[in-house]
């Protein structure tokens, strides 16, 4: 590509406006929070993560399939590599939604959690967004799937709930966006990257003149955004083919967008319960997947040296086949309760391997801290030796 000297001014300066914008923003707010949620927000000002990539690598996966078999996992052996390896991580074994839940709540609770619905506790996006004052817009769930995960973007606690969501999309096309805030937030004028400035002409030429119009337009707008966030989706195919959507989305949403929190929860490797071989294959082909998002964000100017990675299974599998060659997940073992996440971005050390116990419920507060916000329910703690 020819270098053009116009675009990158432009570009740079529009960043340098950005940032100010931000910093200023975020300074203003912070004078009108409590001590301690203003120290978080500053802390989080000095960091270089902008941007924070959750992937619940979920479905039960264990750590022999993955770390201790390292060929079936390039991505996931890169990124450790240059950032932070935790090797044994008390997953919270409550089933596949409670123990993912508790990923997003910093609580292993099972008490009141029951499969199919929303828990009590607040979540890290109702965290961020009501303590760092992210915008809807800026958080974001891509599910695999399945009207159950629609339950991880929000709790039912009194001071936060709903309207502190995330918003939740999956590779299929269930998009339950709260539409107006996100059309507001998008269509504030500021200096856009050619490609965003292009689809907001479009999002604005759909609505007709530039005024929020009636639902029906709304409607179609949303239409729009749906389809460009899916873009890619439906040739997908494969074992993995939900959990690759709902990464491909994920992908999709920050390079056009740049939102601050992406969460990722992926599910289809529980078909280990009738087939070893198909739950390997759904590791290799994620891992392959996650691939590809980690090289979208490394070729994003923006976010390259700004956004973070965490990914860790809800938890792992039985240490023995069950009688289909499959592996359950119940038997109590190391295989099953410990699993390893892998965390990389700008700020965390590279190449470390931390060797002390961690737990699965470390990870809300560790990235609400990241983002300025504290987790003041959460039972977790920050994860240790993560910060270079
Ligand atoms: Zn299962």
């Amino acid at each position: 590509m020819p270098h053009n000297p116009d675009r990158s001014l432009e570009r740079v300066s529009s960043f340098a406006s950005d940032r100010r914008a931000f910093v200023l923003g975020a300074a203003a707010g912070a004078l009108a929070l409590p001590a301690l949620a203003r120290g978080s927000l500053l802390a989080a000002q000095e960091r270089k993560t902008k941007h924070v990539v959750l992937v619940a690598f979920a479905g039960g996966v264990r750590t022999r399939e993955t770390f201790g078999a390292p060929s079936n996992v390039p991505t996931l052996e890169a990124l450790a590599k240059e950032g932070v390896l935790y090797k044994r991580v008390k997953s919270s074994n409550l089933g596949h939604f409670g123990a993912a839940l508790s990923i997003f709540t910093g609580i292993s609770e099972a008490r009141g959690i029951r499969e199919n619905a929303r828990g009590g506790d607040p979540t890290l996006f109702e965290y961020v967004r009501k303590d760092a004052g992210l915008r809807a817009s800026d958080v974001w769930i891509s599910t695999s799937g399945g009207a159950q995960q629609t339950n991880y973007s929000y709790g039912l606690h009194p001071d936060y709930g709903a309207r502190y969501g995330a918003n939740t999309v999956d590779g299929d096309g269930l998009f339950n966006a709260e539409f107006k805030s996100i059309l507001e937030a998008w269509g504030r004028p500021r200096a856009l990257p050619a490609k965003e400035a292009e689809l907001l002409g479009r999002m604005r030429g759909a609505i007709g003149g530039g005024s929020a119009g009636s639902g029906e337009d709304s409607a179609r707008v949303e239409k729009y955004i749906l389809d460009e966030l899916t873009s890619g989706t439906a040739d997908i195919r494969g074992a993995n083919a939900a959990d690759a959507k709902a990464i491909r989305v994920a992908r999709n949403l920050l390079v056009l967008f740049k939102p601050k929190l992406v969460s990722i929860v992926l599910q289809q490797a529980d078909a280990a319960h009738g087939s070893y071989n198909g739950y390997l294959e759904i590791i290799r082909r994620n891992d392959e997947a996650l691939g590809e998002l980690w090289r979208a964000v490394r070729a994003d100017q923006e976010l390259r040296d700004s956004t973070a990675f965490v990914i860790l299974p809800e938890f792992g599998r039985d240490a023995d086949l069950n009688s289909r060659r499959g592996l359950d997940h119940g038997d109590g073992s190391n295989d099953l309760e410990y699993v390893t996440a892998t965390c990389w971005g700008p700020d965390f050390a590279r190449n470390r391997i931390v060797e002390e116990d961690v737990q699965a419920i470390d990870v809300c507060p560790t990235v609400c801290e990241l983002l300025g916000a504290s987790a003041t329910k959460a039972r977790g703690k920050r994860l240790p030796k993560l910060f270079a």
